[in-house]
């Protein structure tokens, strides 16, 4: 199968061809139809998340089709739609994973950072970590919700009962975002790189009541901003534009250093949280959601083999919505 990978990091990735995977015990063979291009994607190809497996097949976005089943796998059927999400694999045995925040799992495997993902033709799942894909989604239109969306949810849910929510970075997992919390009754505010108009044109036909650059401030102060751009500097800007007893949640894996600023800006009991991974259950209820709001996602095909294109356009910032890459058009 042709598959592209990371052999190092800060290198290109290589086309290569690769023997299909085997499914084992409870994994299943899934043959790509499309994967989404996150961040994480990016953090990990530049070296800023350590120690991937390596070589390594990239992709945490996969919707396909199953092929075949492990000889304990009994819970899809073959040519059934499935979607492959980050969390790849818990111990199911620590105190998170019996809490219920086995997003927090030291044990955790993470598809496409330890385990081969889906920048290729064909990879292997977990079965217990898949999920099954409403049939109102297109395979290019599904990819993005199995993070951006996803991640997206979890990070909006950190906002409570906000009603004025500011969001900080208007690329994938904010345009999702957007629109759960716009069925929800909040309102949006969208900051985005300054002078991105282009950027701010999408937030406002996304229903964000104001969009603007990250270096204004909202017209009224924010109940929560999240903040989806790998830059620390957002976390103080945002803290200034939200009101007292405000949260700022970072919903990305990796950030450029938070600067210094003065506890003034923290005082008044707002408070800052990062978000980590997801758990199965935020994906069944979000994507649950996704399908009766219904979720519509703006995507850019690329060839699986031209995935090397596609994170430069992410790293550049020259995407709107969320680049999907798509095996056998290339
Ligand atoms: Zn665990
Ligand atoms: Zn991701």
């Amino acid at each position: 199968m042709r598959a592209m990978v990371l052999q190092r990091q800060c290198e290109a990735l290589q086309p290569k061809d690769l023997p299909i995977p085997q499914p084992r015990a409870r994994q299943v063979l899934i043959g790509v139809c499309a994967c989404a291009v996150c961040r994480t994607d990016l953090h990990v190809v530049d070296g800023e998340l350590a120690d991937p497996k390596l070589p390594l097949v990239p992709g945490h976005e996969i919707i396909g089709r199953v092929v075949a089943a492990g000889d304990a796998a009994d819970r899809f059927r073959p040519g059934d739609r499935v979607g492959v999400p980050w969390l790849g694999w818990t111990c199911g045995e620590c105190d998170y994973c019996r809490s219920g925040r086995e997003n927090l799992c030291p044990r955790a495997r993470f598809t496409g950072y330890q385990i081969d993902g889906g920048y290729a033709e064909y990879t292997v799942a977990d079965e217990r970590y898949c999920f099954a894909i409403d049939a109102r989604f297109g395979d290019a239109e599904a990819a993005p919700l199995m993070c951006a969306g996803l991640i997206g949810y979890r990070t909006l849910r950190m906002a409570g009962e906000a009603r004025r929510i500011g969001i900080y970075g208007f690329g994938a997992a904010a345009h999702i975002a957007a629109q759960v919390a716009r069925y929800q009754g909040h309102e949006i505010f969208a900051f985005t790189r300054p002078g991105d108009t282009a950027a701010q044109q999408f937030a406002r036909s996304l229903g964000a009541v104001w969009a603007g650059g990250s270096d204004e401030a909202p017209p009224e102060p924010l109940d929560a901003a999240l903040i989806f751009a790998p830059v620390g500097a957002l976390v103080p800007a945002a803290l200034r534009a939200t009101a007292p007893g405000g949260v700022v949640v970072c919903g990305g894996i990796h950030m450029s250093d938070i600067p210094a600023f003065p506890y003034e800006i923290l005082w008044m009991e707002r408070s800052v949280r990062s978000v980590a991974n997801l758990t199965r259950r935020d994906g069944d209820e979000f994507l649950a959601l996704a399908a009766k709001i219904p979720i519509r996602t703006e995507t850019v095909t690329f060839p699986l083999l031209e995935a090397n294109e596609a994170l430069a356009r992410l790293r550049q910032g020259k995407l709107t919505g969320a680049a999907v890459l798509i095996p056998n058009t290339a």
